[in-house]
Formats: structure tokens, sequence, C-alpha cells
């Protein structure tokens, strides 16, 4: 079902729960439309838990419009390379960056070492 942002029925906040990448941007989009939110989160604190995230530029987009893709963007480190591999295999599946990559300086030799993912 498709609702109208500030819709009539609505009383009070949009309810969410979890306060994850899903959850924040869910509250950012809502309130973007006009639509006050009350985020839920059982952790006492977010903070990083040891992984890091690729965000692809698809999301990047979302977070653009949402208006905070340059904040994130100054606090995230850049992948110059990478390449995607079969976890059964190891064969190559993809490498980057595109030629659409945020990236617009050449890495320097020290940076050009590629990340790996397995898939
Ligand atoms: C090691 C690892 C690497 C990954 N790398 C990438 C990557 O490079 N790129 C990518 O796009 N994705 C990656 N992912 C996947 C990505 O992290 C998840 O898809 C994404 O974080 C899911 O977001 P979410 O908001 O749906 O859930 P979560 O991030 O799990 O957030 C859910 C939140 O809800 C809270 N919560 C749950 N139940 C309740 C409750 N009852 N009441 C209140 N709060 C509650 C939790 O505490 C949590 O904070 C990775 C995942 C892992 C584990």
């Amino acid at each position: 079902m498709v609702t109208q942002p500030r819709a009539r029925y609505l009383d009070g906040p949009v309810a969410i729960i979890g306060a994850g990448i899903g959850g924040l941007t869910a509250a950012l989009s809502l309130q973007h439309s006009g639509v006050p939110v009350r985020v839920f989160e059982q952790a006492r604190a977010l903070r990083e838990i040891g992984a890091g995230v690729t965000i692809t530029p698809n999301a990047m987009n979302v977070l653009d419009f949402l208006g905070i893709g340059p904040a994130l963007a100054e606090q995230a480190g850049k992948t110059p390379r990478y390449f995607v591999r079969s976890a059964a295999d190891g064969r190559e599946l993809e490498r980057g960056p595109d030629p659409c990559s945020r990236t617009t300086r050449s890495p320097s030799p020290s940076e050009s070492s590629p990340t790996s993912t397995m898939t």
C-alpha cells in the first residue's frame, strides 16, 4: 500500500524499530516527506562493531538525496580497487571501480593493493 506524506490519519510519529542503516534511512526518508518519526533502538550506543560496509553508488544516490552524502563521504574511506570473487572456487566475478565510481583521483601505489570480497 502506498501512503501519502502528511496523511491525516497519522496522529503521531511513525515508530521505527531499530536504528540500523535501514531504520535510520527510513526515518530520514519519512522526515524528508514531513512525516514525524520516533526511532527505537535496543542497543545502548550506536558504535562501530568491527565490519566495514561498502556503500554502492545507487545507495549513495539515496543518501545524497536525503542530504547526508557529503557528511558520509567525509568520514568514509575510499576503495581505490576491488575484486569480487566466488567463495566456491575463487573465480573473479567483478572488479572495480567502474567508470561511474565516485572516486575522482588515481590511487597512489600504497593504496593500489586491491581489497577482495567473497560472494
Ligand atoms: C560482516 C558484514 C559485512 C557486511 N558488509 C556489507 C557491505 O559491504 N555492504 C552492504 O551494503 N552491506 C553489508 N553487510 C550487510 C549490511 O550490514 C546489512 O544488510 C545492513 O546493516 C542491514 O541493516 P538493517 O538496518 O536492516 O539491520 P541492522 O543493521 O541489523 O539494524 C537493526 C537494528 O535494530 C535493532 N533492533 C533489533 N530488534 C530490536 C528491537 N526489538 N527493539 C529495538 N531495536 C531493535 C538492532 O539492535 C540493530 O541496531 C554486511 C554485513 C556483515 C555482517
